[in-house]
């Protein structure tokens, strides 16, 4: 079987073919360098994205929040409910962690929540 991917590693956005023989990876053609082989390797065996989203606080304030490592792609949707039902408490400072270990990962602030009292 053959998946054609294009590499979200940089902007080049190179066209990857993947020969699979089931979850076997037998060949990566098309990338420019080692990175594009590794995450189209990745993204047919184990694909996993980093999550972006928002938090409401105690006190009603929105901050930003990410994952600080990439998460298993099929765990997202947990991964959102998680972040939706928390609700931390002020003040927080970027890169503070609003949720810890959730699969594999941090969740961490990305915007102080002073940004929102306007
Ligand atoms: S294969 Fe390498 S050069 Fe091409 S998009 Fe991926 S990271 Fe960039």
């Amino acid at each position: 079987m053959k998946r054609n991917l294009t590499c979200i590693v940089c902007p080049m956005g190179c066209s990857i073919e993947v020969e699979l023989d089931g979850a076997n990876v037998l060949s990566v053609t098309g990338n420019t360098c080692k990175r594009g082989a590794e995450y189209a390797k990745n993204e047919c065996t184990n694909p996993k994205r980093t999550v972006t989203s928002t938090v409401r606080c105690e006190n009603g304030e929105i901050i930003s929040v990410k994952t600080d490592r990439a998460i298993p792609k099929d765990k997202m949707q947990e991964c959102m409910k998680l972040i939706n039902n928390a609700r931390p408490c002020t003040p927080i400072a970027i890169g503070d962690i609003i949720l810890s270990d959730v699969f594999g990962s941090n969740v961490v602030a990305t915007q102080h929540s002073a940004a929102h009292n306007s």
